[in-house]
This record gives C-alpha cells, structure tokens and sequence, in this order.
C-alpha cells in the first residue's frame, strides 16, 4: 500500500485516531464562517467548486471537521432529545465520525438566494456534475449508491472525502467502489 495518510480508514469499526496528524485550517464558505478542513482537502475543495461555477452551479462548505467533543456534544443532545436506539441509528459515535479526520466535506447548493442541503438537493442536477468530477481533484463520494451494507451509511451524494490521489479517486470511480472495497484490494 502506497504510504498516503491521506487513505485513512474511518467507519464504524474505525476510529479516528490521529487528529494531529492533520493540519487543520478555517474556511471561508458563503453558508458559514467558522468550518475548518484539513489545509489540502480545503485548497483542492476551492478548486472542484470554482469547476462546479464553471457548470453553473455554486456549491458551499456545509459542514467539514467536527472535534471529538463537538461530535460527543451532538451524541449527548441527541440521546437527551430521542433515546439512545434513535442516536445509534443517525448520529455517528463519537471517535468514529469521518468528520473527525478533516478529510470530509458536506457540500450544499446555493440557488435562486438559498441554500440546499442534504435531501433537499435530491435529483439535482449539480450532484451529477460533482459526482462525475470529484476524482479530478483527490475527492471520492465517500457513501456510494447501492454500498451501505459495507459503509454503514446510505447513499449521500453531498459527502465528499478527499484521498489526495487523482488516480485512485478516478479508479475507485470508475470500478464503482467504495473506500472500504478498493482499500481491500490492496
Ligand atoms: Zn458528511
């Protein structure tokens, strides 16, 4: 395997366990001010949205790094708010969120004076446009169509990982992977 910290397995078996590894760095978003991301993953993020323009469609950070305290902060309210069976189902363990790694990017569309996010840009055209150019800047879609038995996660078209590699991001792609399928093949 090709020495790429940036190929960092986290799931639901995996746990983040190098944050430091990672240099983080704030962002700017016309969605909100305070999301940071891992530096690479931001500069290749700016480049992938101003390709996005180019189709004309504007794109923006919804959500990126989330601390091991944010993420227990979240937990904690939801557990309060719904129950525990409800929490396990929707919200990620603390420790074992990709948001924790800095890697990960949420993605939303702002149109016509709003934004979109999540379910609310479903059939949208812009999600096509992301999916089919990702590779070209180190991203992956991180919960393919079809793999949520493997990643634990249904399909979310919005949530982008980065793997700083063109070329495995264009192979996993183009063989339909998930990150879990092609790092098994290595
Ligand atoms: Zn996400």
């Amino acid at each position: 395997m090709k020495d790429n910290k940036y190929l960092i397995l986290v799931n639901k078996n995996n746990p983040m366990k190098n944050e430091e590894e990672y240099v983080k760095v704030l962002c700017k978003s016309i969605y909100a001010d305070d999301r940071t991301l891992e530096k690479k993953t931001y500069e290749q993020f700016l480049k992938l949205q101003d390709f996005v323009k180019t189709q004309g469609y504007t794109i923006a950070i919804e959500s990126g790094y989330r601390s091991s305290n944010y993420q227990k902060k979240v937990w904690d309210e939801c557990v309060l708010l719904h129950g525990l069976e409800h929490t396990k189902k929707f919200v990620a363990v603390p420790g074992y969120s990709e948001h924790q790694t800095g890697l990960a990017v949420d993605f939303l569309l702002y149109e016509n004076n709003k934004f979109y996010e999540d379910q609310k840009m479903k059939g949208h055209k812009v999600l096509e446009v992301v999916r089919e150019n990702a590779y070209k800047f180190g991203f992956i879609i991180r919960y393919p169509e079809g793999k949520e038995s493997i990643t634990g996660y249904g399909y979310e078209p919005w949530h982008l990982r980065y793997i700083d590699d063109v070329e495995i991001a264009k192979y996993i792609k183009e063989n339909d992977l998930c990150l879990e399928e092609y790092l098994d093949t290595i």
